[in-house]
């Protein structure tokens, strides 16, 4: 049998977001619950951030020109807290001013109050000659009226919730929630709760991969509907898929894809609708499929633990974010050295499970078996190893960060 040329991840990639049309609904959320979900419209301010001039130390507000000389006493002529809206700075005056509070007109710097001496008059002198606009914060310094803050197709997270809410938004447009039915085939996978380690089968595993694939959907915005683990038959493979494609955008599974006769995804696939399975020049991680059951997309992801891990993150994860009109679907990655020798060049580019030391340089974890789940979690990230390349101590390497990955 003639095997398949194996296809480059990036050819994959971008056969598999060219599928990925944008979802046409979008929906309005609370920016409270906006966390992680796809910004479907410009946000634009309608004002200005800060909306006036304000002090960023408690101190006193001053005119310079009244200020020659250090060790000037001044009266103080009003006292304007956070809040306030100050009366304008009378001369021959300062005022006694707090962090966040409007600089009254007439002011053009404020004196911390480290650098001031409180007299018993009520006056106080001013230690410090400020330089002009000193310790003001000036309106518009964020953000400008009619500029827009953030983008259509932006990610949202906490520190864009926040910016959001500093133009007064309240409510922000998104992309709607993919809906995505998953499911695990194996007729050797139970579920943890439903047999004890200790009375497991010979030839049995926990079904590993369905939870980190939940997990991973629910951190990328989806609607999961979790169908469970389905047996190695092609019944059952066609139930299954039949109900996954109803209301759902994309089918989601795990095992079942390679070639052998226990590999029931193909056929039942085809069946219903169009599937092409793929033999991606990765490693781990090398069959994988995509096709359609009626409206729904499907992807079948390996069934081996890290493979399935790996090829979600650069293959589903854009996916998913193209789905919600992500501007940004890939992440940025980083050049580290290593700490390492890598000997053994491979006819397919490597994701390597590795993590940074306190030096910035990349340590690798032992085992690098696709089945070795302990690899993921001890790593803080992936070190992509071009295909044939050897990687020798001390050499930059290519690494994504699994927190941006996992976000
Ligand atoms: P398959 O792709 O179905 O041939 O599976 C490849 C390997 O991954 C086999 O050793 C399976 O037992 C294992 N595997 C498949 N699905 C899962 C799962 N959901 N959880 C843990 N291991 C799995
Ligand atoms: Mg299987």
């Amino acid at each position: 049998m003639n095997r398949p040329a194996l296809r480059p991840l990036d050819d994959a990639l971008a056969a598999l977001l060219a599928q990925a049309r944008p979802l046409a609904d979008t929906e309005s959320v609370p920016t409270f619950e906006a966390d992680g979900r796809v910004l479907a419209e410009d946000l634009v301010s309608a004002l200005q951030v800060p909306p006036q001039d304000n002090s960023s130390m408690d101190g006193y507000a001053v005119r310079r020109a009244e200020i020659a000389d250090e060790g000037v006493p001044l009266p103080v002529s009003q006292r304007i807290p956070a809040g306030a809206a100050p009366q304008p700075l009378q001369p021959g005056t300062v005022a006694r001013i707090f962090t966040g509070a409007p600089v009254p007109e007439g002011a053009d710097a404020i004196v911390m109050q480290e650098d001031t001496q409180a007299l018993d008059d009520g006056r106080v002198r001013i230690l410090k000659v400020p330089a002009a606009g000193e310790w003001i914060r000036r309106s518009g310094e964020d953000i400008t009226r009619g500029s827009t803050v953030l983008a259509r197709g932006e990610r949202l997270g906490p520190a864009a919730q926040g910016l959001a809410a500093s133009i007064g938004r309240e409510r922000v447009q998104v992309a709607r929630r993919p809906r995505v039915a998953l499911f695990s085939t194996g007729d050797e996978l139970v579920m943890p709760g439903q047999v004890a380690p200790e009375a497991m089968k010979p030839g049995a595993i926990y079904n590993s991969n369905r939870f980190f694939l939940r997990s991973l959907l629910l951190r990328l915005g989806c609607e999961v509907r979790d169908l469970g683990i389905v047996p190695d038959n092609r019944a059952a493979t066609i139930e299954a898929l039949r109900e996954a494609a109803r209301d759902n955008d994309l089918i989601l599974t795990s095992g079942g894809v390679s070639v052998g006769e226990e590999d029931h995804i193909k056929p039942a696939v085809q069946q219903l609708g169009s599937l092409d399975l793929w033999q991606i020049a990765m490693k781990p991680g090398k069959p994988f499929a995509y096709g359609k059951v009626a409206d729904a997309h499907f992807i079948g992801l390996p069934g081996n633990p890290v493979s399935s891990f790996v090829t979600f993150l650069l293959l589903v994860r854009p996916f998913l974010l193209k789905l919600q009109g992500a501007a940004r679907v890939t992440p940025v990655a980083v050049q580290l050295p290593a700490n390492f020798d890598w000997a053994r060049p491979d006819k397919r580019r490597e994701f390597l499970r590795a993590r940074r030391d306190a030096e910035g340089r990349l340590a690798l974890f032992p085992n690098q078996s696709s089945g070795v789940l302990t690899s993921t979690v001890w790593a803080d990230g992936l070190i992509d190893v071009p295909a044939g390349s050897t990687i020798a101590r001390g050499d930059p390497v290519r690494f994504l960060p699994l927190a941006e990955l996992l976000a």
